[in-house]
């Protein structure tokens, strides 16, 4: 059993299904080759992925090109089917920053023969994890950055309202798809300047008032 920490609160909460959006800034979308999407495009991750701040991402041994994907991730705070908007917003309990670590190599082979993507995405460590905020402690605009860098040389910076689908919306919809339980947590995708890692490396990453993390690549 996952358990995650929030801050200003001692309730520990089960982690439940890993449900991440890809293609969800236009300029990343258009990094990798992509089309910017007319819906969010969805994937998952298992929950044995996770790891938090302070642990180490190991680099799988069938992989060449592991990339860095600095995300926001929502918690959920309820069981939710087919919302309206509004509680769509009121189902998200919280805000962490998350990794979406990805072997590029894998996922390209996979792509190209029209295979999904989860070897690419659910090796161990993949899913790395800051602590998370109560939306009551943290008032998320989406005016802030969120950022990366890898051994102090930034990488990724951009604005939260970059993203074509806002959280909201990205509740709603995926919750239209599978029903939405509590302590779900939602990637809701990397803006542009993801990039390789390699053994060694120290990824730090974070959202302006919300939290960070750190991890050694190896
Ligand atoms: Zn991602």
């Amino acid at each position: 059993m996952m358990t995650l920490k929030i801050k200003n609160s001692t309730e520990e909460i089960e982690i439940g299904k890993i449900v991440c959006v890809g293609r969800n800034y236009a300029e990343h979308a258009k990094e990798l080759g992509n089309e910017v999407p007319e819906k969010p495009v969805v994937f998952l991750k298992p929950a044995s992925a996770i790891i938090f701040s302070g642990d180490e991402i190991k680099y799988p041994p069938f992989s060449e090109e592991m990339h860095h994907e600095v995300e926001l991730v929502l918690l959920i705070k309820s069981k939710i089917k087919n919302p309206t908007i509004e509680e769509a917003h009121n189902a998200i309990a919280g805000y962490g920053v998350g990794l979406d670590m990805t072997l590029r190599d894998i996922q390209s082979k996979l792509k190209s023969k029209g295979h999904p993507w989860t070897i690419a995405k659910c090796f161990d460590t993949s899913a790395v994890l800051s602590k998370f905020v109560l939306k009551d402690d943290s008032n998320l605009t989406l005016n802030e950055e969120i950022y990366l860098s890898v051994n102090d040389e930034e990488r990724q910076r951009d604005k939260l309202n970059k993203m074509i689908f806002k959280p909201a919306e990205l509740v709603q919809y995926l919750s239209s798809l599978m029903t939405l339980d509590k302590g779900d947590l939602i990637f809701t995708g990397t803006p542009k300047g993801v990039g390789k890692v390699e053994k060694g490396d120290v990824i730090k990453a974070g959202i302006e008032g919300v939290a960070e993390l750190t991890a050694e690549v190896c």
